[in-house]
């Protein structure tokens, strides 16, 4: 397997201030880990583009991109909810975090690369067609995932979302979309406290009660997920890559290990070794304790290799 890592320096300049736990720093971590792993030396590094406003309108409105643009501040932060806020780089950020994925998706579609990587921030899951929210502005991996669609012809993704949050923002933009299957686990009730109820046939939730450890997770999983992700053949498999269910985590109270992370990779893999040539593209969401999140990316990414 080739993998390779997209990221952009504007990811660490997005910065809600000194109290908020979506820092800057969580990519320093994340790179850290690499180093000390290897990992960093075996992978290709590839800088992320801006996302065009005709790759955006795919998942978001006109009126959605205009407020964003209007919001973005000269000097100091301006709020677009009561958690997610821009200073004067967060506009590039949010920009090149969806410019990550749509390089992710010619990557695997077009180079001998199999798998990829989209260490960015802000992060995307929870930023619906009209709305953000939860320290996301625009949703990266449907911006890649609809770009697959249109500019590639696919029609069959997964998107896989582990974040111990809910991908709201994902399910408002697929849900009824037959090309795009979503399964998301999260801990319930909890933000964004929705995810609880049927709403369609593609979208399979898996809401869990606060204390899920590694094996609960795992046999949710196996129930729930594994029987339908097959049977859809999906030609690529999509991670919203969440770590904020780490057991060490101060957001979330969920108890997964980095043990579960590289279990949950397994699976994705193994379904895109078995439809989709080996393509996987994971898309960093949450993940908020420092040194857990290093060593969670790590053991995820050391799965993705297939590093066992
Ligand atoms: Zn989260």
């Amino acid at each position: 397997m080739t993998m390779a890592i997209v990221t952009h320096a504007s990811c660490r300049l997005h910065d809600m201030g000194d109290d908020h736990p979506e820092q800057p720093a969580r990519l320093g971590a994340i790179q850290d880990a690499l180093l000390a792993s290897g990992l960093d030396f075996t992978v290709r590094h590839v800088d992320a583009p801006a996302v065009t406003r005709e790759q955006l309108l795919r998942v978001h409105d006109p009126e959605y991109l205009d407020l964003i643009a209007a919001v973005s501040p000269t000097t100091g932060l301006a709020p677009l909810d009561d958690d997610t806020l821009m200073n004067p780089h967060s506009l590039e950020a949010a920009r090149h975090a969806a410019g990550a994925v749509i390089k992710a998706v010619d990557l695997v579609m077009n180079d001998d690369i199999d798998t990829v990587f989209c260490n960015v921030r802000p992060p995307g899951h929870h930023a619906e067609r009209h709305h953000a929210g939860g320290f996301c502005i625009y949703n990266n991996v449907a911006a890649g995932a609809a770009y697959a669609l249109d500019a590639y012809g696919l029609e069959r993704i997964a998107i896989i979302d582990f974040d111990v949050h809910h991908g709201n923002g994902t399910q408002d933009i697929f849900e009824g979309d037959p090309r795009v299957l979503f399964c998301s686990s999260f801990q319930h009730p909890y933000y964004p406290f929705s995810g609880d109820e049927a709403t369609a046939d593609n979208v399979i939730n898996i809401p869990l009660p606060a204390g899920t450890g590694g094996e609960d997770f795992r046999r949710a999983v196996e129930e729930r997920w594994l029987g339908p992700l097959d049977a859809f053949r999906p030609q690529l498999v999509m991670l919203s890559a969440g770590f904020d269910g780490h057991a060490a985590d101060p957001m979330a109270q969920f108890r997964l290990r980095e043990p579960d992370f590289a279990w949950i990779t397994d699976q994705a893999r193994e379904l895109a070794l078995r439809h989709a040539d080996g393509r996987v593209i994971s898309v960093l969401e949450g993940g908020y304790d420092l040194p857990a999140l290093g060593r969670s990316v790590a053991a995820h990414l050391d799965s993705l290799l297939g590093f066992k």
